[in-house]
C-alpha cells in the first residue's frame, strides 16, 4: 500500500520558504498570482527505490492534473515525478510544502485507467510505483531526448502587394497558392526559390502557421486494403467473442485457418463503434506481410510500435495514441501500455509465446495486464494460438474461457503430412550427415519442381562445442560459464550468452594436444553441408548472426519471399507465423534438442515448435510435406505433434503435470540472487534464504519443494547467479514471498522473483 511521506528540502528546514521561487519557471508562479488558487498534488517522484516510494505531497496552480509530469523539487535537487492525485489540502502544515516547479508536457501523460493499473501492477509485483509508471510512457519521452517535429503551413494573407512584373517567381508562388489554399513553406521554397518566397513573406502576403507533425514510420507500406469475406467458421468465432458473457475467448486454430481475418474483423467493428483497440504479436519486425496488411486495412489510425523504430518515430505513434489520432496499437508485449481509451477489443496472437513474459523489474505477465484492462474498459480479450499453452488451454476447457475451435485450414487447404525420421537407423546406415535419406530426397524434388523449402535447427553457428580429443578439455567463455561455439565464417568462437569473441584454438590450452573436434551442428555448418549436397542450389541462412541490424530479419524474408533463395535455413525465427506461398516442404533436423531441455514444459515447447515450423509448409494451392529427423522416434510429444493432435498431446501433458505436481498444478518460483561480487552476492543470498526459509518453515504444508543453489549457469558476463527455488502448491504465500525479495538486495547485487520462468538456466 502506499505510504504518505514528505520531503523537507535544506531550505525549508531553516525556514527559507522563499528560496526555490527565484529557480521556479517564471510561468507557473505567474498563474498562481493570477488565479490565487493553489491546490495540492500527490507526486511519485520517478525514482526507482523503495526509500522514496511514497507519496509527497506539492503545491500547485489548477493547471495540473493528475497524470501529469512534473518537475519538483527533491532533497537537495530536482526531481521528475508523476502526479497521482490532486486535492484541496493536505495532511502537512501547508507552509511547509514545496512547490512543483513546472508540469513537463502540458497535457496528463498518464490517463486515470494507467493510474490505476501501475497501482495493481505494483502491488501484484512488489516493485516502486515508480517502475509501474514508467511502462506507461515511451523511455524516450522520459530521457528528454525527443522533441515534436513541426511543419509551416503558408496561406496567402489576403493583403494586397504589389509584385514587379519581372519577379515571375513571386507571380507564381501567389497564383500556386491561390489554386492551393494551403501549401508546406518547404516545398514553396524549394518550388519558387527561397528568395521569392521571403520576399513575399516580408511584405506580409504570407501567412505562416506551425503545425505539429508525426514521423511516419510506414510511409511507402500497404497494398491494397482486402478484407476477405468471412467463412462460417471465422464469422461463427466473430460471433461467439462477441455473444459469450466471458471476457476471455481463446481462439484455438490450425495454422492457415484464418486467425488474422478474425482479428481483424473484431478490431473494426470495436473501431466503427468508435473505440480502440489493442493487438499484440510476438515480434511484428518477424511479420512484414502483417505489417503491409494492417497498414492496409486502418490506414493511419493504426499506430505501430516495434523495436526496429527510431526514438523519434516511437513516440510520435505514442502521442498519436494518446491524442486519439490513432486508435489501434498494435506491437509486441509492451503495447499492452498503450494509452488508449475506451478500449473494444484485446488481441493477443500467438498467446503461447514467451515473448510475453517481461525480462525485467516488473516481470509482469502480459495476459495479466491485458485481463486488468479488459476488465476496466469491460471489453472482450481474445487469445489465438495454434498450440495455445497448456495453462490457458486448461482455463478454457473448465469453462473459465470462452472456447472457440477452427479445426480446419482455409479452403480447406491440406494440412502437410509430417514423416517422422529415425536418426539412429541413418546412423547405422553408414550416413552420419545431418540429412537423412529421405530428406535429401525430398529435397532435391522440391527444388526440381521450382518451389522452396525451410530446414529448421535450433541452434546456431557452426558446431556447438570444440572439445580436445587428447584430455577432454571443453572451450570456455571467460564471464560466462557456458561452452563456446565455433562460427567458420570469422573463423572464431563466440559465447551465446554475452556475444565475447575468442580466437580459433591451434592446440588444446590444457595439454598442447593438436587433435581439437568440433561437436555437433550449427545452422552455419548446415549452410556448408547443403552447398556441398546442391551446389546450384540458393541458399539463405536466418538466425541472430545474420539478423542484426534494424532491418536484418525484414531483408532475408523479403528476399525469400521474392524467391531470390531457394532454402531458407534457420533457427527459431523461421518458425514464426510466416507466410511464404511457395515453400512445400520443411525438414525439422534435430526435434530433440528442445525435447531434452531439463524443463517441465520442454515437451509442450516440442510440440509448439514443431507445429509452427511445419505450419509454414503447403499453405497455397501446393499440398505441403514436413520431414522431422529425430533419435527418440517413439516419443508421444514428437507422434502427437505429427497428427496435429493437439487434444490428444493436452489431455497427455496434462495427467503427467497433474502426476507430478508441475504447472498448472502448482507454481514454480526463483528468486535470483546475481552479482558481480560474490562474497556480497553471497552474503545477500544468506540473508534472503533465512527470509524465505522462515515462510517455508511457517507453511510447510504450502510447499512442494524448497532449496538455494547455484543456478545451473553458475555465472553470466562475470555475474555470480545463485537461486532459491520453491514449488508451491498453493501460491498464497507468494504475496510474503515477494515481501522478503523486495526488501533484499546490495550495491552490487540484484535480486528478484520470477514466477514460472520460462528458462531456468
Ligand atoms: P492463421 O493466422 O490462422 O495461421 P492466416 O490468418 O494467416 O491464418 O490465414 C491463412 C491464409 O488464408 C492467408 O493467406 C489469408 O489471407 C487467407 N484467408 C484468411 N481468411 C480468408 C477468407 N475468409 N477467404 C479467403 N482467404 C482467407
Ligand atoms: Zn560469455
Amino acid at each position: 500500500m502506499l505510504l504518505y511521506g514528505q520531503c523537507f528540502g535544506e531550505s525549508e528546514r531553516k525556514g527559507r520558504l522563499c528560496s526555490f521561487r527565484r529557480t521556479g519557471t517564471v510561468s507557473l508562479e505567474a498563474v498562481f498570482i493570477k488565479k490565487g488558487k493553489i491546490v495540492v498534488a500527490e507526486v511519485i517522484v520517478d525514482i526507482a527505490h523503495s526509500d522514496v516510494d511514497k507519496i509527497f505531497d506539492y503545491l500547485c496552480g489548477e493547471e495540473i492534473t493528475a497524470g501529469m509530469r512534473v518537475a519538483v523539487p527533491f532533497g537537495r535537487s530536482a526531481a521528475t515525478g508523476f502526479v497521482v492525485r490532486v486535492k484541496e489540502t493536505s495532511g502537512f502544515p501547508m507552509e511547509k510544502l514545496k512547490r512543483v516547479y513546472r508540469a513537463e508536457e502540458d497535457f496528463p501523460a498518464l490517463n486515470p485507467e494507467c493510474l490505476l493499473l501501475a497501482q495493481k501492477i505494483a502491488a501484484r509485483y512488489r516493485c516502486p510505483l515508480a517502475l509501474a509508471l514508467r511502462l506507461f510512457l515511451p523511455a524516450e519521452m522520459r530521457t528528454g531526448k525527443v522533441g515534436e517535429v513541426y511543419t509551416s503551413l503558408v496561406r496567402l494573407s489576403g493583403r494586397e502587394v504589389c509584385i514587379s512584373p519581372r519577379a515571375r517567381q513571386q507571380a507564381a508562388l501567389v497564383e500556386f497558392l491561390e489554386n492551393n489554399p494551403e501549401a508546406d513553406a518547404a516545398f514553396l521554397r524549394a518550388h519558387f526559390g527561397a528568395a521569392a518566397f521571403s520576399a513575399l513573406e516580408k511584405k506580409g502576403a504570407l501567412t505562416v502557421e506551425k503545425r505539429r507533425r508525426f514521423r511516419d514510420p510506414y510511409k511507402g507500406v500497404g497494398g491494397e486494403a482486402s478484407a476477405h469475406i468471412l467463412t462460417d467458421a471465422q464469422q461463427n468465432a466473430v460471433n461467439t467473442v462477441n455473444g459469450t458473457d466471458k471476457t476471455v475467448t481463446l481462439l484455438h486454430g490450425v495454422t492457415g485457418s484464418g486467425k488474422t481475418e478474425i482479428y481483424l474483423t473484431l478490431i473494426a467493428e470495436q473501431l466503427q463503434q468508435g473505440r480502440t483497440a489493442i493487438f499484440l504479436v510476438p515480434e511484428i519486425s518477424l511479420t512484414p506481410q502483417m505489417l503491409s496488411q494492417l497498414r492496409a486495412r486502418f490506414g493511419a489510425s493504426a499506430a505501430i510500435l516495434h523495436s526496429g523504430l527510431s526514438a523519434g518515430e516511437r513516440f510520435d505513434e505514442w502521442r498519436r495514441l494518446r491524442e486519439g489520432v490513432a486508435r489501434i496499437a498494435i506491437g509486441a508485449r509492451s503495447a499492452i501500455f498503450a494509452p488508449v481509451e475506451n478500449i473494444g477489443v484485446i488481441v493477443v496472437d500467438e498467446e503461447h509465446d514467451g515473448s510475453y513474459a517481461s525480462e525485467s523489474s516488473p516481470r509482469y505477465n502480459t495476459f495479466d495486464i491485458a485481463l486488468l484492462r479488459a476488465q476496466y474498459n469491460q471489453c472482450k480479450l481474445v487469445l489465438g494460438s495454434a498450440t495455445p499453452s497448456v495453462e490457458t488451454y486448461r482455463r478454457a476447457v473448465q469453462g473459465e474461457f470462452e472456447l472457440v475451435t477452427l479445426k480446419n485450414r482455409i479452403n480447406a487447404r491440406p494440412m502437410p503430412d509430417v514423416q517422422i525420421v529415425d536418426m539412429r537407423r541413418e546412423v547405422r546406415r553408414g550416413n552420419p550427415s545431418p540429412f537423412s535419406a529421405l530428406l535429401r530426397e525430398k529435397l532435391s524434388a522440391c527444388l526440381a519442381s521450382g518451389n522452396q523449402a525451410i530446414l529448421f535447427l535450433n541452434r546456431r553457428g557452426y558446431s556447438q562445442t570444440v572439445i580436445c580429443r587428447d584430455c577432454g578439455y571443453v572451450a570456455k567463455c571467460e564471464s560466462c560459464d557456458v561452452s563456446l561455439t565455433y562460427h567458420s565464417e570469422e573463423n572464431c568462437l563466440k559465447c551465446h550468452y554475452c556475444g565475447a569473441r575468442y580466437r580459433m584454438l591451434p592446440a588444446c590450452p590444457e595439454c598442447g594436444g593438436k587433435h581439437i573436434r568440433y561437436v555437433g551442428t550449427g545452422t552455419q555448418r548446415i549452410v556448408g553441408d547443403l552447398k556441398e549436397l546442391f551446389p546450384s542450389a540458393r541458399i539463405l541462412r536466418m538466425d541472430n548472426d545474420t539478423t542484426s541490424g534494424k532491418e536484418g530479419h525484414f531483408k532475408i524474408l523479403k528476399q525469400f519471399s521474392e524467391r531470390q533463395a531457394d532454402i531458407l535455413v534457420g533457427t527459431q525465427m523461421v518458425a514464426k507465423g510466416h507466410d511464404f506461398p511457395a515453400v512445400t516442404l520443411v525438414g525439422i533436423l534435430d526435434a530433440d534438442m528442445s525435447l531434452h531441455f531439463p524443463d517441465y514444459r520442454s515437451g509442450e515447447r516440442t510440440f509448439q515448435l514443431v507445429t509452427q515450423v511445419a505450419g509454414r509448409s503447403g499453405r497455397a494451392e501446393e499440398k505441403g510435406e514436413v520431414v522431422l529427423q529425430t533419435y527418440d522416434p517413439e516419443n508421444y510429444i514428437l507422434r502427437f505433434a505429427a497428427r496435429y493432435d493437439y487434444e490428444g498431446f493436452y489431455g497427455h501433458e496434462i495427467s503427467v503435470r497433474a502426476a507430478t505436481m508441475f504447472p498448472p498444478f502448482a507454481k514454480i518460483v526463483r528468486v535470483m540472487v546475481t552479482g558481480t561480487d560474490e562474497k556480497e552476492a553471497l552474503g545477500v543470498l544468506k540473508e534472503v534464504y533465512e527470509g524465505l526459509k522462515a515462510v517455508y518453515t511457517a507453511n510447510e504444508d504450502k510447499f512442494l519443494f524448497f532449496n538455494k543453489m547455484h543456478a545451473p549457469i553458475k555465472y553470466i558476463k562475470n555475474s555470480y547467479r545463485y537461486q532459491v527455488l520453491m514449488r508451491l502448491a498453493d501460491t498464497g504465500v507468494l504475496k510474503e514471498i515477494y515481501a522478503v525479495t523486495a526488501e533484499a538486495g546490495g550495491k552490487n547485487t540484484l535480486v528478484y522473483l520470477e514466477e514460472n520462468p520460462a528458462n531456468l538456466s
